[in-house]
């Protein structure tokens, strides 16, 4: 009788921990189908968000900013799908999917005969990998995009695994005409470090950051001296998430005029941007 109670505790054990792994593993593997579905489809496409001088009022840049249209035209944001697709290896595929959509957009005269660059974000390891380099490359020289019309923005939030790997891809894609910006800044792994060893031109401050202006957070402190730091470094600085002429004013005095943030624009699709521009055109 014991034997059986016994049997019979370790089958349910057993039967909840399965379901259990089931619980956990189904839904990673199920979004990771769907992502994979998703790219057969084509249903990722790149939103535009200006990246504005606010010594001219005129757009320099764009950042390019990955949304997933779902077939009843629900948009689905990246911070749904990202993280899954940087753990699985998928981020790959997004990123040159949609690099070669920015480039069929380039295609297009006004922004052909336009003078902004694009931002594209790329993970770490993407930074560290000969194929993404060669693609990319490959993919501009075919489609004749000047290399200065692109730029990537890799994140601080994860970590290098190969620094000199990196050293060598980031100086091969700056050789080439490609700058590569530290997006993030402030939030992660060792950025000062990374920008003392990387070609890395410009550091893009994050929203969290200009958050605290007008605020007494803490982390205000931590806004003044990545900017001074910038500064002494010879970095370019982009603020980020800029939503109110507070801050725009907060910023000017500390001599950072590159903005982005929904106070100028919200990232938006390619038809709606290519109206953007030919206003801003006509400034
Ligand atoms: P991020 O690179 O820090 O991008 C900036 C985010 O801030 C974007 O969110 C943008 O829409 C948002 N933003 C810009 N200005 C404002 C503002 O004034 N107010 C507010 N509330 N938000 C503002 P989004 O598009 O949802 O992207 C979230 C994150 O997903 C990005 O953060 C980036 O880390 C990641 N991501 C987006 N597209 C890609 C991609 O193609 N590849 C990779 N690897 N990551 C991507
Ligand atoms: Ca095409
Ligand atoms: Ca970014
Ligand atoms: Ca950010």
């Amino acid at each position: 009788n014991d034997l059986l109670i016994t049997q019979m505790l370790l089958f349910f054990m057993l039967l909840s921990g399965c379901l259990l792994i089931g619980l956990y593993r189904t839904p990673e593997r199920t979004l990771k189908d769907m992502i994979a579905d998703g790219l057969l489809k084509k249903e990722f496409i790149p939103f535009y968000q200006p990246i504005i001088d606010t010594k001219s009022g005129r757009m320099t840049c764009c950042e390019v900013l990955i949304r997933w249209q779902r077939p009843n035209g629900e948009l689905i944001s990246p911070n749904q799908f990202i993280p899954s697709a940087e753990h699985n290896g998928q981020i790959k595929l997004l990123t040159v999917y949609l690099l070669e959509m920015v480039i069929d957009h380039f295609q297009d005269e006004l922004i052909a005969d336009s003078e902004f660059y694009a931002s594209i974000n790329v993970t770490p390891q993407q930074l560290e990998d000969d194929e993404f380099l060669n693609t990319t490359i490959n993919l501009l020289t075919e489609r004749k995009i000047p290399a200065h019309r692109l730029a990537f923005e890799v994140t601080e939030r994860i970590p290098f695994k190969n620094l000199s790997k990196a050293r060598s891809i980031i100086q091969q894609l700056t050789d080439f005409g490609i700058s590569i910006k530290l997006d993030d800044a402030g939030t992660g792994y060792g950025g000062f470090s990374y920008l003392q060893n990387l070609p890395i031109d410009t550091l893009k401050i994050d929203k969290m950051f200009i958050d605290t202006i007008g605020t007494n957070d803490v982390k205000s402190n931590i806004l003044d001296s990545i900017i001074l730091f910038a500064k002494h470094a010879g970095l370019k600085v982009i603020a980020e998430g800029v939503e109110t002429q507070d801050q725009v004013e907060y910023l000017h005095q500390r001599d950072i005029h590159l903005m982005q943030g929904f106070h100028f624009a919200k990232p938006m699709p390619f038809k709606e941007f290519r109206e953007y521009l030919q206003q801003d055109l006509r400034k």
